[in-house]
């Protein structure tokens, strides 16, 4: 999959978030690096189809990217994982699959994926930071996307939490042929995971 972003803006009203990023990529995984206030989540919700860029063009292999009909392509892992935490593993993913109009016999598969199938039944709350993490990869994964998109996926992890993470984004990039494409603040960070920044 060749992914090309062309001359890519973004204004918050008069404020220039994103200017004129040309970009190019295929498969593997990319980081995305800068401090806080650079624009990294902006770039990501334009391209997960959050929120619309001013001007530019995102192109999926030659097809020009104007149609809802290619955000099933991305899976989303936003900063903050946006959790239903009185909910069970389970019943979180039931939800998410109903969302995205997908089999609930992806639930386990998912999990297992994911390492979380021991705490299937168990409520989100009483997961600690790193399960919470990987539940939150889980629901971007769950409908197969071809390209993985994470926002800060380490931030506020114990050293446990940040090793468990990057070896699970390591793996679901060469098992399922995922491009990844990773944002971080921290340069050491990133330099561990990706194979370009
Ligand atoms: P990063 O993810 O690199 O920290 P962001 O994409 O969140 O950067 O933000 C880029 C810039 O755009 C920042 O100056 C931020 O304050 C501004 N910004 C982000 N979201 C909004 C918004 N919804 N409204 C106004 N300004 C915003």
């Amino acid at each position: 999959m060749n992914i090309y972003i062309n001359d890519l803006s973004k204004y918050y009203k008069n404020k220039k978030a994103l200017d004129h990023i040309t970009l190019h990529l295929s498969s593997g995984i990319y980081g995305l690096i800068g401090p806080n206030g650079a624009g990294k989540t902006t770039f990501l919700s334009i391209l997960c189809g959050l929120i619309k860029n001013d001007s530019g063009t995102i192109e999926i292999d030659e097809v020009k990217f104007l149609s809802d009909d290619f955000y099933h392509v991305f899976g989303y892992v936003p900063q903050s994982p946006a959790l239903y935490v009185d909910l069970t593993c389970n019943e979180f993913l039931e939800y998410i699959c109903a969302l995205k109009s997908i089999d609930k016999n992806q639930i386990d598969h998912t999990l297992k994926l994911v390492n979380l199938y021991d705490q299937k039944y168990i409520k989100i709350k009483k997961l600690s930071g790193g399960m919470k993490q990987r539940l939150s990869i889980a629901q971007a994964i769950i409908n197969d996307p071809q390209i993985l998109l994470l926002d800060e996926p380490t931030n506020g992890l114990d050293p446990s939490g940040i090793h468990e993470i990057r070896e699970l984004i390591i793996r679901l990039a060469k098992d399922k042929g995922l491009t990844v494409f990773i944002s971080s603040h921290i340069l050491s960070e990133i330099e561990q995971i990706a194979d370009r920044v």
